[in-house]
């Protein structure tokens, strides 16, 4: 038989009855798509509220004993009215009555919020007439809350083992002991690789409101191009610095398995949206600058001490004053006489002033201080490898713009370089950079 195809549905795919009838002909125009992991329903409109988050309301009204019977009406009426819209005959009260009672007998929160994937699941599974597998039966989490692959690939492998279609819920599992758990927000994402990793696909398609991912953000570049193929690895890079479509985690059961993820818009089935492949799978397709990306505030604390790079404790110090603040460290660069630590500007003031002083007192440097209000900004693409003139394109499009470069970083894998800049330049900085690698090749 021909490998399976697993398709996940976001929220917005899902809001209402019209989307529902959008889904239903994408999963039946293809045969291979034999897997649904449905979102639980988003916005229908810019002002909507999305179900999961009137769960999580419904869930602090209930034990604040405040009166949530407005909410409660809300979510009645979001899944009364898409199975009315779609013609299917089902009492949803008995599923709500549950909601009601396990609130009473004190569920959790990610209980309470999972209910919407759930709902939305037994919905999907009656429209298109597919089997409704729980993935409580799939989907393993050890005792501290982290993702079991281990359970999860043999487990859930055997329950899907000779399964001809099934709808299967997105964001959820369960720990040891039955309960449920929920992955963090825009888990779905996550559910549809796991999904796709047991059933062997041969593709996961990921059905959004968007034709896949553009180079640049649109807030900030007007129209700017899409991207058409990214390797798992750019995806990370970018990510990492806020452009997000895609779960975090989600390229991770999938990658060793190089199965691509399609990310596709179920308002433009017709576009071909963005395919996320393995490198090889670039092939000859790998572009200069696949995509730019960025974020405000961090804070830099930079050192300087001469001859650094012959005090053989130096770095081993620095990261155990970062450790002992429990500091997540973003960025190092370094050169022979000086280092600087990039962390989140979350990390309050007065933290960062001690942290300043231990490695006064500890890694005696000649000079320490930091600034704050820095923003990175990543260019990302495997082709800079084998370009030359990468750096030389990119800071000349900055200079060109007046905009003071204060960092640089290149990671190992030459796939990107980052610059940090002051974040009153950002949005102009990201405008220059997309300018100077694709805008005048359009003209
Ligand atoms: N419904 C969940 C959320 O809103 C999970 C998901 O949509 O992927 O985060």
């Amino acid at each position: 038989m021909e490998k399976p195809v697993v398709v996940k549905f976001g929220g917005s795919s899902l809001a209402n009855s019209e989307q529902f009838k959008k889904v239903k002909k994408i999963v039946e125009s293809d045969k291979r798509r034999r897997f649904v992991v449905p979102s639980a329903p988003g916005k229908s409109y810019p002002d909507d509220t999305k179900v999961t988050d009137l769960l999580y309301i419904l869930e602090d009204l209930f034990n604040l004993e405040q009166d949530y019977s407005k909410v409660l009406a809300n979510i009645k009426a979001v899944y009364n009215g898409i199975a009315k819209g779609i013609g299917i005959e089902i009492d949803l009260d008995p599923y709500f009555d549950d909601i009601l009672n396990e609130l009473g007998k004190g569920a959790s929160k990610e209980y309470i919020a999972s209910r919407g994937e759930f709902l939305n699941g037994i919905l999907l599974s009656k429209y298109l007439g597919f089997e409704f597998i729980d993935p409580k039966e799939i989907i393993f989490f050890d005792v501290k809350g982290n993702f079991d692959s281990d359970i999860t690939y043999t487990i859930g492998k055997k329950r899907l083992e000779g399964v001809e279609n099934a709808v299967i819920p997105g964001f959820y599992g369960s720990l040891p002991n039955g309960k449920v758990k929920t992955f963090s927000r825009g888990g779905s994402d996550l559910t549809g690789s796991i999904i796709s990793r047991l059933v062997g696909a041969s593709l996961y398609e990921n059905w959004t409101d968007v034709s896949g991912f553009l180079i640049a953000d649109p807030r900030i570049v007007s129209k700017p191009k899409g991207i058409s193929k990214i390797s798992y690895r750019e995806l990370r890079e970018l990510s990492y610095m806020g452009a997000s479509i895609l779960h975090d985690e989600a390229i991770f059961p999938v990658i060793s398995k190089g199965i691509p993820i399609n990310i596709k818009n179920t308002n433009a089935p017709e576009d071909e949206g963005t395919f996320i492949v393995d490198e090889a799978s670039l092939g000859n397709d790998s572009t200069w600058v696949t995509g730019i990306a960025g974020r405000k505030n961090f804070t830099v604390i930079y050192i300087e001490k001469v001859k650094l790079n012959q005090d053989k404790s130096f770095h081993r110090k620095l990261m155990s004053i970062l450790e002992s603040y429990d500091i997540y460290l973003e960025h190092m660069p370094s050169s022979i006489d000086s280092i600087s630590l990039i962390i989140d500007d979350n990390v309050e003031e007065p933290k960062v002033k001690d942290i300043i002083d231990d490695i006064k007192l500890i890694c005696k440097p000649d000079s320490v201080g930091y600034t704050k209000n820095i923003s990175l900004i990543t260019v990302v693409g495997h082709g800079m490898k084998n370009t030359s003139g990468t750096s030389a394109t990119l800071f000349t499009g900055l200079a060109r713009a007046g905009i003071n470069v204060k960092l640089i970083v290149q990671g190992s894998s030459e796939v990107n370089i980052i610059v940090g800049i002051s974040d009153d330049d950002y949005e102009k900085a990201i405008r220059a950079v997309y300018e100077t690698f694709l805008g005048d090749k359009e003209k």
